[in-house]
């Protein structure tokens, strides 16, 4: 589904990502770990095309999607993303957040829309608070929001950026568990995360980057249980 080829990023003279390639294949769930500034934000904003490359190819479903001839607005639509701080409309209602983006930008009409979004609320947990706002829900009820509106778009890959890490701990597990649901029902999904244990147990690969590297890339009981590189035994250790 998506191929990331020799990514580079700079900001500036610092090198953010520095030649990153991966594949992410069907109903494959990897994760994304590494220290904070490692450049797992930067990663799946490259592959949403939210940033220009400096290098780099960006394939979905075999579509340089990163070639600058290519439609950003269209390419993305492939592709649902979420990220870490809840980034609902806070003046529209559960429902609209959901059908925004299906009516505006597919044309769906609204009735087909709202039909379709709350068959996503209902599959979140969350039908009942349909006509409700967002400052009224948890924060694990926002991004459960966040993630129905994000496959409104019916995305081919879901990216999940460290969508638990402003949570209460309490409310993590709906949100993860929710994610694990998705990967179960054959999404595919690209997902930054510092949930060793989600990744253990959900991935199906763990990249390791560093300093913009992806040193290091495998199976989680392998990336987790057995790591060849010392800079991913260093961050795991400080991790755990
Ligand atoms: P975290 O775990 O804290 O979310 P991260 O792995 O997601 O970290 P990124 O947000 O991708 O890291 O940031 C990687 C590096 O890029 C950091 O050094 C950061 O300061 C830098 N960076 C990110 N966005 C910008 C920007 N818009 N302008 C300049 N530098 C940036
Ligand atoms: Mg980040």
């Amino acid at each position: 589904v998506l191929s990331v080829r020799g990514v580079v990023k700079r900001y500036g003279d610092h090198t953010v990502l520095d030649g990153i390639s991966l594949d992410v294949r069907e109903h494959e769930v990897v994760t994304v770990i590494g220290s904070s500034g490692s450049g797992k934000s930067t990663l799946l904003r490259c592959v949403n095309l939210l940033e220009e490359l400096d290098d780099g190819q960006v394939l979905l479903d075999g579509v340089d999607v990163s070639d600058p001839r290519v439609d950003a607005d269209v390419a993305r639509r492939g592709m649902g993303i979420v990220f870490q701080a809840f980034n609902l409309f806070p003046h529209m209602t559960v429902l609209d957040n959901v059908t925004l983006a299906p009516r505006v930008v597919h044309r769906v009409p609204r009735e087909e829309a709202e039909r379709n979004a709350l068959d996503l609320l209902d599959r979140v947990g969350l039908a009942d608070r349909a006509g409700g706002y967002p400052e009224q829900l948890s924060g694990g009820q926002q991004q459960r929001v966040a993630i129905a509106r994000a496959l409104a778009y019916s995305p081919r890959l879901l990216l999940l950026d460290e969508i638990t890490s402003a949570l209460d701990p309490e409310l993590v597990g709906e949100v993860l568990a929710l994610v694990r649901e998705l990967a179960e029902a054959g999404r595919t999904i690209l997902m930054a995360t510092h949930e060793m244990g989600f990744a253990r147990q959900v991935a199906d690969r763990v990249v390791f980057l560093d300093g913009g590297r992806l040193v290091e890339s495998g199976p989680p009981e392998q990336v987790l249980g057995e790591p060849v590189h010392p800079r991913t035994r260093q961050f795991l250790r400080r991790i755990i």
